[in-house]
């Protein structure tokens, strides 16, 4: 499967870069993690046709992953979208969802392509032949859900927000790629971990427990005067895989 990431910070967005979101795809079935910044040009942006998306996951009810959501839908509903949109989260985070659309009265418009709300707390849903999509719970300050994609060929973990969280390191065991959170540096761990996150250090940590090949960070917070760099150099010193800070708009094989 292919990764693109459309932005890799956390809650504050920077001058190139805005929070994270990112879109999987495989062979003709295409997925949207989080909603944030302009869904729909990313994925135009991205060659991904937003009329045939297939699954938008919400990880979580927080601005930075699910501000975009009346955008997407009012955007698709404008665009004349026939095909039903699947849209997996937990249960919280869907009915938080469904407030958002009615503030727009999106729900009711005329007709609207229709929404197949998915909650799946704990559990997995075959959404493709050959494709399999599981939610569990991580630790963060609002019911948030981890995620697995998992193929025929291949499987990715994303962590979402979170603490460091055996959950993950257990779904995540013998996965090609780990998504994982790095909201700092080593410094700042204690600050980070009470607030929900994790800092470089610990994802590469978590990379390793899970023997995985590939960790992806994202979430950058630089406010507390974290950089980039030594998030990376953080993870990098913890896990002896590869470390991949993704460049915006490149699709990643893994
Ligand atoms: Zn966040
Ligand atoms: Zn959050």
């Amino acid at each position: 499967m292919k990764i693109v990431f459309f932005g890799t910070t956390g809650a504050i967005q920077s001058k190139d870069n805005t929070n994270v979101s990112f879109s999987v795809v495989e062979k003709k079935l295409s997925i949207l993690v989080d909603s944030s910044g302009n869904p729909v040009q990313y994925l135009k942006r991205a060659g991904i046709d937003p009329k045939k998306l297939d699954v938008l996951i919400l990880t979580h009810f927080h601005t930075d992953h699910i501000y975009a959501l009346p955008s997407l839908i009012h955007n698709l509903w404008l665009m004349k979208r026939k095909k039903p949109l699947s849209i997996i989260s937990n249960q919280f985070t869907i009915n938080k969802a469904k407030e958002l659309c009615y503030v727009f009265s999106l729900l009711s418009k005329e007709s609207l392509f229709s929404i197949n709300w998915a909650n799946i707390d704990e559990g997995e849903i075959d959404i493709f032949p050959g494709v399999k999509i599981q939610l569990f719970s991580v630790l963060h300050s609002a019911p948030t859900s981890g995620i697995k994609i998992i193929t025929s060929n291949s499987s990715l973990v994303y962590s979402s927000d979170t603490s460091p969280s055996k959950e993950v390191i257990s779904r995540a065991r013998g996965a090609e790629a780990l998504i994982h959170e790095a909201s700092g540096t080593l410094n700042l761990e204690e600050k980070l971990n009470k607030a929900g996150h994790s800092s470089g250090r610990q994802a590469g940590e978590v990379a390793k427990k899970a023997v995985v090949k590939f960790l992806f960070l994202c979430h950058f917070d630089f406010s507390e005067g974290s950089s980039q760099d030594k998030v990376e150099f953080e993870a990098k010193n913890s896990f002896q895989g590869k470390v991949i800070v993704p460049e915006l708009f490149r699709f990643y094989e893994v």
